[in-house]
């Protein structure tokens, strides 16, 4: 029998992980998105970001209803869960980092922006590499854009190349992306059970690949914005399984969002930000 596809299989396949949330995260998916302002701390011309904004509860983030577009590098617009990445590394300025999925780049800016010793920020997509080149050259001083390094390469293959070298790891991983696809029809069209599926196994070969990079005692910050489980605990805890003693789970706490199995998640139908997922994985030795 041929396999169910489009948006009623994706319905059904997301009402069954879900039950009776489903109705109510699915119409929060299709909203439109919330944006914080993240401010750069660098920025030197005049400063308009505080009007009616309030915190958000993270360092350097606020957020408000309407923001303009930033022209001039005074701050950069995520959805303010995105944030949550990058400052669950812990960045010090002694920290050699590398970003394995860095574009479009927000939070390889954020990153960048706490100073670490050097930032590799790596994207196999040529045009979406352009796209951080940009936008570090409006945000960053010459004494941060002198440590930063660009690189073109397939992340699942950088351990044959370079093991234990790092001290904190993005790992924001390609994934299912539900709110883009409902928003957008022919995606849609074409939905089958086993997009989740496929992106789990690039997923987990990411992060089996992020972990051999890490020094012992690194940390790994792994996430998506997908709310398929398959993509999220299911991929930690096929980690904490295939390398056990080699692997620990750092559960943190964060000011949005709510506790998974071995991460956080944020949801928009009842944190207003999202939907993201993160686990913060340190390697043992
Ligand atoms: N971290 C980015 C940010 O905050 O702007 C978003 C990253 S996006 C979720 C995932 C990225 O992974 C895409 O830009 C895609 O080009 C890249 N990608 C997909 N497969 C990859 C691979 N095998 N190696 C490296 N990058 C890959």
């Amino acid at each position: 029998m041929k396999k169910k596809k489009g948006l009623e299989a994706f319905d059904e396949y997301y009402g069954s992980l879900f039950g009776e949330r489903w109705e109510s995260l699915k119409s929060s998916l299709l909203e439109k998105k919330k944006h914080a302002a993240y401010i750069n701390p660098f920025f030197e011309g005049e400063k308009s970001f505080l009007d009616d904004a309030q915190e958000l509860g993270l360092p350097n983030s606020y957020i408000k209803d309407i923001w303009e577009k930033p022209t001039k590098g005074e701050y950069y617009l995520l959805d303010p869960a995105s944030i949550l990445a990058p400052l669950a590394l812990e960045i010090n300025e002694g920290d050699e980092v590398i970003d394995l999925c860095a574009a479009p780049g927000g939070k390889s800016l954020i990153m960048a922006l706490q100073n670490p010793k050097r930032i590799v920020c790596n994207d196999l997509s040529h045009n979406r590499l352009q796209r951080i080149k940009r936008t570090f050259e409006t945000y960053l001083p010459e004494t941060i854009k002198e440590k930063v390094t660009f690189a073109k390469h397939d992340a699942t293959r950088w351990c044959l190349y370079e093991k234990n070298a790092y001290d904190k790891i993005l790992l924001d991983a390609p994934c299912s992306s539900e709110k883009h696809l409902l928003e957008s029809g022919e995606e849609m069209k074409e939905w089958k059970e086993g997009r989740t599926k496929r992106l789990s196994k690039l997923q987990w070969n990411l992060l089996s690949s992020a972990l051999e990079i890490a020094k012992p005692g690194g940390v790994i910050v792994y996430s998506t914005c997908s709310i398929s489980n398959l993509e999220n605990d299911k991929v930690i805890e096929k980690l904490l399984e295939k390398k056990e003693g080699q692997v620990e789970i750092l559960q943190k706490e964060f000011p949005f969002g709510e506790a998974t199995q071995y991460g956080w998640e944020i949801l928009p139908d009842k944190h207003q930000f999202g939907p993201f997922y993160l686990a913060v994985i340190q390697k043992t030795h």
